[in-house]
């Protein structure tokens, strides 16, 4: 064997730190051993959330007309890509999506906006939902993800009631400037400390499949287990049209699932999500990843249409996983009624 997985993973379940040689080992596996990698990737996502899988539901507060130019975005400025764009979804509206979520399964609900980040009076808005949000569904997590964060309104997020905040670092420090050019990798980790000092559950994670080389995929994830990210969201990148990035196509299913394995291998116990593009990039294999993720994103993202929320549901069921929070079997759940959010292919905008 290339390497042995399964001792690998019985030294990470012995608290072992992965290395960067054993990193860079699993994003190398040969293709004939992907499976053995899952097999031991698994042990550590079952000792850590056994047959759980996590749902989480995206609500578009703010979607286009950003100023920012991340080269991976449909909202980015002067992006030509066939995407909704409004101004703030009308808080009825919002609630509304929310709780078709919560129906399907959700146990987060992400609420993101899009722009380079909050007003003081966005920040108000956002408390006023989630007031009402965990008024009637008090066990629900709320995420919010917002952009780049100003002095005090981390704060003012906790007080509300929101858990937790999402900022991606999205790659490797030495890559940003590749990717953007109008806020920095600094800037962004900022924002990521601004919310844990707030008490907020931090959620970062990456985007792959822009060109990056290993070693700068390497980077990245050590850089999430630096800034002790509780939720990675690894997202696959959607080569969106009138974007920098269009007609980039870099990815097989075998090499996302190296990429998840790295992830789990790197961060044990931290919830690793298949993000958005696992559609298009997992394709088959999205059920095999969830033997080393422990969570989704339940049917659509922020401007492109996902996989059916019930065959996400099935998906899980078939798999012999269960989602977090529900005390019923899939099969009784009600049908998910998620709202379909239009065209395109995207990734989520401040992820
Ligand atoms: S990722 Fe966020 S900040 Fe960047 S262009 Fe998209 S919406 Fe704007």
């Amino acid at each position: 064997m290339f390497k042995d997985w399964y001792e690998l993973a019985e030294q990470q379940l012995n608290g072992g730190v992965l290395s960067r040689e054993d990193a860079a080992a699993i994003l190398a596996a040969p293709d004939s051993e992907v499976m053995d990698l899952v097999a031991a990737g698994s042990r550590l996502r079952r000792e850590h959330f056994g047959n759980w899988v996590k749902v989480n539901y995206l609500v578009n507060l703010k979607s286009g007309l950003c100023p920012e130019d991340c080269h991976y975005c449909s909202q980015r400025l002067g992006s030509e890509a066939d995407v909704l764009k409004y101004r703030w979804l009308p808080q009825e509206d919002a609630l509304e999506q929310a709780r078709a979520g919560i129906a399907g399964g959700a146990k987060r609900i992400c609420m993101v906006a899009s722009g380079r980040g909050p007003s003081a009076h966005d920040v108000e808005k956002v408390a006023t939902m989630v007031d009402e949000l965990k008024h009637d569904n008090p066990e629900v997590e709320v995420c919010a993800c917002l952009g780049l964060l100003r002095e005090g309104q981390a704060e003012k997020l906790k007080a509300a009631g929101v858990d937790a905040y999402n900022h991606n670092l999205n790659t490797s420090e030495s890559r940003y400037g590749e990717i953007c050019s109008t806020h920095t990798y600094a800037d962004r980790v900022a924002t990521v400390e601004q919310a844990k000092s707030a008490g907020l559950s931090p959620c970062s994670g990456v985007i792959v499949g822009m060109g990056e080389s290993d070693d700068e995929v390497i980077d990245a994830i050590f850089a999430l287990r630096t800034i002790e990210s509780d939720s990675i969201p690894v997202n696959f990148l959607m080569p969106f049209d009138g974007t920098p990035l269009a007609g980039t196509k870099l990815l097989t299913p075998l090499k996302c699932l190296r990429i998840l394995c790295l992830a789990r291998f790197a961060c044990p116990d931290r919830e690793v999500r298949m993000a958005g593009g696992r559609e298009m990039h997992l394709r088959s294999l999205q059920s095999t990843a969830l033997q080393v993720v422990n969570s989704l994103f339940l049917g659509d993202y922020l401007t492109s249409e996902g996989q059916a929320a019930n065959a996400d549901l099935e998906m899980i069921a078939d798999a012999g996983f269960r989602v977090l929070g529900s005390e019923e079997s899939i099969s009784e759940q009600p049908d998910v009624a998620v709202r379909r959010r239009g065209a395109g292919t995207e990734v989520a905008p401040n992820a």
